[in-house]
């Protein structure tokens, strides 16, 4: 509109000249010329405002708009600092787009470290050796140190009465003109934002200076809000890292222990191995002098001979025992996978405990539930029940009660053998499956036994894939349950 105006009183102007020309020329009503003269001289020094107000207009619209393409690119900006999750994240987000948005046509955004000194992070315009020029020209300067001290931008312009460094920064730059300004958050590494662009204009410098407040304020939260983050997620990669290396010294430890177990359970195989011979020759030749090849012996030596092969049969039996844990510990023995006739299985197993059921006058009551078959091996599966229950008959007093119970479970058979007997201490029951243990109260100690029975059984079982539990309270009897898997 302004223009159509300014071009209407120029016409209008132009008409009432000509109209002067020829009332000069005809040299009359001087009176009327000079009012015309006034006349034209008023349009002409409006004229003249009307453009200059139009100029100015001009400059006040395209500031605007470069404001707001400002704050919108901040607006942009914000939303991919929100999701950065490191300080130096944060200083690596400037890019071209943003530059040119801020109105900007070279930037850098860097971190400053304890040592006063620069690492950029974002270099957009700027060759990489300009840019580490400008390192070594800012590492260590006062300059530097003001920015990072005084939070309001500062504005270099090679016009201005800047210092040499400024003249320096703006060479390296290669503009005229630039913004530099200290990014100081509470928390978290501070940093130092410089832009750099070709045209100068005093209204379009000294918003420059506000945008940059706002937008390094912007980024000083920004690392605020990710150093606030870093904290427990370094906590969590340090948490995690120590879980780590626990993990692997377990696993050493583990693989460590495993050796030396079977370092031991080599040697005991040995070793058993080694003192079943010398044994069988023991039982041998007290055998022989007790049938009385080699001369008639009276009852007290026959009695003394009795009571050799009874601790010879003892020790063999302990030596097999123990043997057997090390071969099925080491994995020397293989478990059968049969099928086994449940009902024979525990007529066999009832039958070979029967002398010690009658010796107490024991009741016996096995309940099968319809359970036909098992799977496994049945010399192994013999041991482990005819452990389980000439256990329940020595630690049970007379005229008690033994149960076997057998149900199915799912895919495994559950089969729990209970007594009326002394039960045992709950202190006592973690440690019933380890070798040799025996529990020390006197009325244990009246009965027979070397502490390698359970310790079998639960080997036995684990080698079939099952479990062994036990739950017990003294003077009410124990309940040995085991589960074996049928397929
Ligand atoms: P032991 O040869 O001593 O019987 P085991 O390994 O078979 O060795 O049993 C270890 C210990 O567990 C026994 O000494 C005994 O104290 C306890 N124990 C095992 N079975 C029973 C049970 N049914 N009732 C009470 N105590 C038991």
């Amino acid at each position: 509109m302004m223009p159509i105006m300014t071009a209407a009183i120029l016409v209008v102007g132009a008409a009432a000249g000509a109209v002067l020309v020829k009332l000069l020329q005809s040299g009359r009503q001087s009176q009327e010329l000079r009012r015309l003269q006034e006349a034209y001289n008023q349009l002409d020094q409006q004229a003249k405002l009307i453009i200059r107000t139009d100029f100015d207009l001009h400059r006040i619209q395209e500031e605007l708009d470069r404001r707001l393409a400002f704050l919108m690119a901040l607006q942009r900006l914000g939303r991919q600092l929100q999701v950065s999750l490191h300080p130096a994240e944060v200083y690596s987000k400037l890019d071209a787009e943003s530059v040119t948005n801020f109105g900007f046509t070279k930037g850098l955004l860097g971190l400053c470290g304890s040592s006063e000194s620069v690492a950029w992070h974002s270099v957009i315009g700027v060759t990489p050796e300009a840019a580490q020029q400008l390192t070594r020209c800012l590492t260590g300067s006062a300059f530097l140190k003001q920015l990072l001290t005084h939070p309001a931008p500062l504005l270099l312009k090679t016009d201005g009465v800047g210092e040499p460094l400024e003249r320096q920064l703006l060479d390296l730059l290669g503009v005229p003109v630039a913004v530099m300004a200290g990014v100081i958050p509470q928390a978290g590494p501070a940093g130092c934002l410089l832009l750099g662009r070709d045209l100068g204009g005093s209204v379009a410098a000294q918003a420059d200076e506000e945008l940059v407040a706002i937008l390094t304020n912007q980024l000083a939260s920004a690392v605020e809000n990710s150093a606030l983050y870093e904290e427990p997620w370094l906590a969590k990669q340090e948490l995690e890292r120590k879980v780590r290396q626990r993990t692997y010294e377990l696993a050493e430890a583990n693989a460590q222990l495993l050796q030396l177990n079977k370092a031991k359970s080599d040697f005991v195989s040995a070793v058993s191995h080694e003192l079943r011979t010398p044994l069988a020759a023991v039982k041998g030749y007290a055998s022989l002098l007790g049938s009385g090849q080699f001369g008639a012996l009276e009852k007290p030596q026959k009695d003394r001979l009795a009571k050799i092969e009874k601790h010879v049969d003892a020790l063999t039996q302990l030596i097999n025992n123990l043997l057997d844990i090390a071969r099925i510990e080491s994995g020397r023995v293989t478990m059968e996978r049969a099928p086994i006739a449940v009902e024979e299985f525990f007529a066999t197993v009832q039958d070979l405990v029967r002398p010690q059921l009658e010796a107490k006058r024991l009741r016996y009551t096995p309940d099968l539930d319809g359970v036909t078959t098992l799977t496994g091996d049945p010399q192994h599966l013999q041991r482990v029940f005819l452990n389980l229950l000439s256990n329940a008959i020595k630690y049970t007093p007379k005229d008690g009660e033994i149960r076997v119970q057998l149900r199915k479970d799912g895919a495994c058979v559950l089969a729990t053998v209970s007594d009326t007997g002394c039960g045992i201490a709950a202190e006592h029951v973690p440690k019933l499956f380890q070798e040799f243990f025996r529990v020390s109260d006197p009325a244990n100690q009246q009965v027979q036994g070397t502490g390698l029975g359970l310790a079998l059984v639960k080997r036995i079982v684990e080698a079939h894939h099952g479990q062994i539990a036990v739950t017990s309270e003294p003077g009410n009897g124990s309940t040995f349950s085991v589960r074996l898997p049928l397929a």
